[in-house]
């Protein structure tokens, strides 16, 4: 087996990118059969323990405190009820389930450490667990881990130089420094990003190009496309076609050989064709449950349909690596520091972030 490359550049990325289709999935599948089996997809639940509210710009998000969307917020869900969900997530196929609160950042206290007992928790259900909380820092990260933490999500979104047309309440280089800290303990790094958002196809390339040059690269990489919803700056943008999800999935599984690559966001969109040809292409991951913290996505019994149509099995939890052992909280080798990390807030103007933030402010 061939070593991981590190040193894609954009122009490389894009030359696969744009190969002819058959070309491109034969090359996809062909790679993907060397690192990993075919026929297995693993299957993880995304829960929102904290949903809404939040004070970040993501125009993309309906989640962001200052856009006008029908989203219903919720405060931190208690450790039974998130218990709960994860024995319902387990019952109907999920080795994961991945745990997203809308914040900037994690802050110490009394909130983080619920979500420590929640991975804890879970981790004793025999679950991988991932969270997704925002930017944190390497002792937050230490923590998490001490706790059981499998994975921890920080997408990147897109490539540096569109991330800055979507995003003005936090820089790149902030993500790529929470997923630095996640380094720096066992945990594994979930990251990826979003197609649809009004990006070039340079950016698509361009985000592979940051991911692809980690070292490692990620051990799990989602691919999102755009639901655009109402009441966010990207509401008018149009559904990502199917060959473009296609072929970003390929290009990943060609570049990012062992990651996992997970379909995500957007797959309602998606006929049960689409996602067998991305399946084909090298996807090896998908989210199950009715909805993707906030937006919709196929119901779990549909989802088992087409896993028995196209004879795939879902993914045993710990196939990729061990489970991690929890360390009770009175046993903890960290303590809370109470750091204010100077996370970068970089308040460009973004047109469209404004206008909608305008009329969401207007229909308050
Ligand atoms: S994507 Fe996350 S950080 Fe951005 S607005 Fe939504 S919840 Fe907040």
């Amino acid at each position: 087996m061939s070593e991981t490359k590190h040193n894609w550049t954009k122009e490389e990325i894009l030359d696969i990118y744009n190969k002819p289709m058959m070309e491109l999935l034969y090359e996809a599948a062909t790679i993907h059969r060397l690192h990993h089996d075919p026929n297995v997809v693993q299957v993880s639940t995304l829960l929102s323990i904290k949903t809404g509210g939040c004070s970040e710009d993501c125009g993309y998000c309906p989640q962001a405190a200052r856009y006008h969307t029908d989203i219903e917020g919720n405060d931190l869900m208690s450790v039974q009820q998130v218990k709960a969900q994860a024995l319902r997530a387990k019952s109907t196929g999920s080795s994961r389930v991945c745990m997203g609160a809308a914040w900037r950042n994690v802050k110490d206290g009394e909130e983080f450490d619920q979500v420590l007992e929640m991975v804890r928790t879970i981790n004793k259900l025999d679950m991988e667990v991932c969270c997704t909380l925002g930017m944190i820092t390497e002792n937050q990260a230490q923590r998490l881990a001490e706790a059981g933490l499998y994975a921890y999500n920080h997408n990147l979104d897109s490539s540096e130089d569109y991330y800055k047309e979507v995003i003005s309440t936090r820089g790149y280089q902030d993500r790529l420094d929470t997923i630095d800290n996640v380094r720096k303990t066992n945990v594994t790094v979930c990251s990826g990003g979003i197609i649809g958002m009004g990006e070039k196809l340079e950016d698509r390339a361009g985000m592979l190009v940051a991911l692809s040059t980690l070292n490692p690269q990620p051990e799990s990489t989602p691919i999102n496309a755009l639901v655009a919803v109402e009441g966010t700056p990207l509401e008018d943008e149009q559904p990502v076609e199917i060959w473009d999800m296609i072929r970003m999935v390929a290009t990943t599984r060609i570049i990012m050989p062992e990651t996992q690559v997970r379909l995500s966001a957007g797959r309602t969109q998606m006929s049960r064709e689409g996602q067998a040809m991305c399946f084909f292409a090298g996807a090896n991951s998908i989210f199950a449950g009715d909805k993707l913290l906030t937006t919709p996505n196929p119901d779990v019994n549909e989802d088992m349909k087409m896993f028995a149509t196209l004879g795939l099995d879902p993914q045993k939890p710990f196939t990729k690596k061990v489970q991690p052992q929890s360390v009770e909280a009175s046993n903890s080798q960290f303590e809370a520091l109470g750091e204010k990390p100077k996370w970068t807030r970089p308040e460009h103007k973004i047109e469209r972030n404004e206008l909608a933030k305008a009329s969401g402010k207007a229909q308050k």
